[in-house]
């Protein structure tokens, strides 16, 4: 049992609920057995996917869920869920276990899946449900996904399959032809920032305005602690022609080879922020992600050649969302810098 449990387990500590998915959880849980087999979960990154999956399994496999179908927390089943040791749940996400402990990995390799099919293809221990949760779903590789097919195609009874992605347009169009493809819920921007106040959040609007108005993506740059970092990166973004791409790459390569991609991340992110701000700013709108900037965006804007600018982004989004393969982390945010200096001729 113990090797089935680390299949179905990670280090992360069991989500709580985010408040503005309950509604659509409980619209879900209403289709009871009629609901499609296997889910494709859509939306932004750092909308909670992740989450709305783990606390959609988790109200499957509860067994005495509350009146709305949402789980009630307190039984055997719930309790082996939140530990992530239920022999019905498989989890395939970022985390592999290997001899001496959990460990971050880049890819869902097929090693994953076929311990999913084997769960689903033997007898459930509990309720005649199993659940897997596949998140980001886009990570499975090629071969990982090919094994996932015939179990999309004809799931065992009582199986319920639910993928989240930021990205299905990277899935094989085999697997996500197999499933019905539903949106996570968004917040409204009062609800977001409520939820961001209760976690400890200083500035919930600022850091939910930088983040682009997903909450978890908010959370993580209140909580990593890069304001000081973001800030280098503005201050050198709105001076272009002081800019010098070689001498920000080095604040990419301080740091090991995690920590470079981390850095490089933040880097895109605050370029990613600040260029679509200056498209706003050329288009006469007040900025969204970065209302503390509005004065420098202002300035540039008048100088700025907007379908270069509109390139840029998208090369910009391009790399972030290849940021877990970067080739070169330092070299990469150097071109992308050299190319943004030639937005101001
Ligand atoms: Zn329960």
């Amino acid at each position: 049992m113990s090797d089935e449990s680390a299949t179905a387990s990670s280090p992360e500590p069991w989500p709580a609920p985010l408040p503005w998915q309950r509604d659509w959880l409980v619209r879900q849980l209403r289709e009871g057995d009629r609901a499609h087999h296997a889910l494709l979960i859509t939306g932004p990154a750092g909308l909670g996917k992740k989450t709305l999956a783990l606390h959609l399994a988790q109200a499957l496999l509860c067994e005495s869920p509350q009146a709305d179908g949402l789980a009630c927390g307190a039984c055997a089943g719930c309790g082996y869920v939140a530990a992530r040791t239920h022999p019905d749940l498989r989890i395939l996400d970022l985390w592999k276990f290997e001899d001496d402990g959990w460990e971050p990995a880049d890819t869902i390799l097929i090693d994953r899946v076929r311990a999913l099919v084997d769960m689903t293809q033997s007898s459930t221990f509990r309720d005649g449900r199993r659940v897997a949760v596949i998140a980001p779903a886009e990570r499975m590789n090629a071969a990982a996904a090919n094994a996932l097919l015939k179990t999309l195609e004809e799931p065992p009874p009582g199986t319920r399959l639910l993928l989240a992605s930021s990205h299905p347009g990277r899935l094989l169009p085999t697997v996500a032809s197999r499933c019905v493809r539903v949106v996570a819920p968004r917040p409204s921007v009062a609800a977001a920032s409520g939820w961001l106040a209760a976690q400890g959040v200083a500035d919930p609007a600022s850091a939910l305005a930088e983040a682009g108005g997903m909450p978890l993506a908010a959370l993580a740059l209140a909580e990593e602690g890069g304001r000081a970092e973001r800030s280098a990166w503005y201050d050198a973004l709105s001076q272009p022609r002081r800019l010098v791409p070689a001498a920000m790459g080095a604040r990419i390569d301080a740091g090991g080879k995690d920590e470079r991609k981390t850095r490089l991340a933040l880097a895109l992110d605050a370029m990613s922020a600040w260029s679509s701000d200056l498209a706003r700013a050329a288009a006469g709108l007040a900025p969204s992600r970065l209302p503390g900037r509005s004065a420098a965006l202002a300035a540039l804007a008048p100088r700025v050649a907007t379908i270069a600018l509109c390139r840029y982004h998208r090369a910009v989004l391009f790399q972030r969302a290849w940021v877990a393969h970067p080739l070169q982390p330092r070299l990469v945010a150097e071109a992308l810098l050299a190319e943004y200096r030639t937005l101001f001729p």
